[in-house]
């Protein structure tokens, strides 16, 4: 969505000079589970990327870029607790990788390494086993190792571990710490298979700049709102009006004047004997109201008198039904809800008012065609109009 069309969306009044800002841009970047439009960060898809860099790193050792990027910046490339000493845009990028760190919002041992052949690993510097390197956890060890850059395979001799320590192991703490160490590399299987690095915040173990954007957008953004329901029969500007009304943010008269807009009347426009508000517009106004008994006719549904998208929610939340019942009532709700905007902006915007009927007879039309096009299971035209669930 590009910005143009994110400011005839959610501003209103485009002609004037003044605009309003309908809903704080922080709902509409937040992901769908927290409420949002899942729009997604520039900023966290920058910071995810700028993060892959990390993963590449991590996981082609012995690249040519890799190779010189530890020429420059030392073994771990700068990616230690010293940071990275020069500046530039390596520099850049390992700050980013710190600050994701010390935030708390992607841990550098969120990446680790998968032993598979044990070619790549380094056995006591990387982090293999647990969530820190071996060299923190058995410091002691570490200082015994004669060759503290050792690869994992390099302690493993047909089949069986081996040391090369300064000295022997054989008694006091070292030895203690010795053990607890074969105790947790015991269960280890060395496979044929290449090290590889995965990553513990997706579910596959893989690295995904969507996946790890969201993430970072679900920790940044602080959110408050019930999960967006999204469905995928509906189409996204639908989606995105059902959004809207269930958040109370279409401008309906009641909207406009509380946000200061002078306007003659916060009257109903189609009734014109209450205040225009959310739940008068599409549930209590007398309009509205009969185009609900038809529509709950048509799916024939005991359904208790509602008086706000709240209620129906609720309603909605707690009935025992089948999937596609359930899909079906939905994509009906949102036509119906759509339509009845679509009839409120008619009667004020166009002299020819729709009739109830007409109304009636789109949602049937509208409905029926999402599911056409986009429900799995087929329904022909004619079962429709007859039973819709
Ligand atoms: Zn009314």
């Amino acid at each position: 969505m590009g910005m143009g069309g994110g400011g005839v969306l959610f501003n209103a009044g485009g002609g004037g000079s003044r605009k309003l800002a309908w809903i704080k841009w922080s709902n509409i970047l937040a992901s769908l589970d927290k409420g949002g439009l899942g729009v997604g960060s520039l900023k966290a898809f920058n910071n995810s990327l700028l993060l892959k860099w990390r993963w590449r790193l991590l996981n082609k050792p012995s690249a040519l870029w890799v190779e010189v990027l530890k020429s420059i910046h030392g073994n771990e490339a700068g990616i230690e607790l010293k940071g990275c000493q020069t500046n530039g845009l390596w520099a850049r990028i390992v700050g980013t990788i710190y600050h994701l760190h010390s935030s708390g919002y992607v841990p550098l041992n969120s990446l680790r390494y998968q032993v598979g052949d044990g070619s790549m690993i380094r056995f006591w510097k990387d982090t293999w086993l647990g969530d820190a390197p071996l060299c923190s956890r058995f410091n002691r060890l570490f200082r015994l190792e004669k060759n503290q850059n050792c690869l994992v395979r390099d302690r493993i001799v047909n089949g069986l571990w081996a040391w090369d320590w300064r000295r022997p192991v054989n008694g006091g703490r070292a030895l203690a710490d010795l053990n607890n160490l074969l105790m947790d590399i015991g269960s280890l299987n060395v496979e044929v298979d290449r090290d590889c690095v995965v990553s513990s915040l997706s579910t596959d173990g893989s690295y995904s700049v969507s996946f790890i954007r969201k993430h970072i957008d679900n920790c940044m953004i602080a959110n408050s709102l019930p999960s967006t329901r999204w469905c995928k029969i509906i189409p996204r500007k639908v989606n995105i009006f059902m959004w809207r009304l269930l958040l109370d943010r279409l401008p309906h008269r009641l909207n406009l004047s509380s946000r200061g807009l002078d306007i003659d009347s916060i009257l109903c426009p189609v009734c014109s004997e209450h205040v225009e508000s959310n739940s008068h517009a599409f549930f209590s106004c007398s309009a509205a109201s009969n185009i609900w008994r038809l529509v709950h006719g048509w799916c024939d549904l005991k359904i208790p008198t509602l008086s706000s998208c709240d209620e129906w929610d609720i309603w909605y939340t707690s009935w025992k039904a089948s999937k596609v019942e359930k899909d079906r009532a939905y994509v009906i709700y949102a036509a119906t809800c759509w339509m009845l905007w679509h009839f409120r902006n008619n009667h004020i915007f166009n002299s020819q008012d729709m009739r109830k009927c007409e109304v009636f007879d789109n949602i049937q039309c509208f409905s029926f065609s999402w599911l056409k096009s986009r429900g799995k299971k087929c329904i022909s035209w004619t079962d429709w109009l007859k039973s819709s669930l």
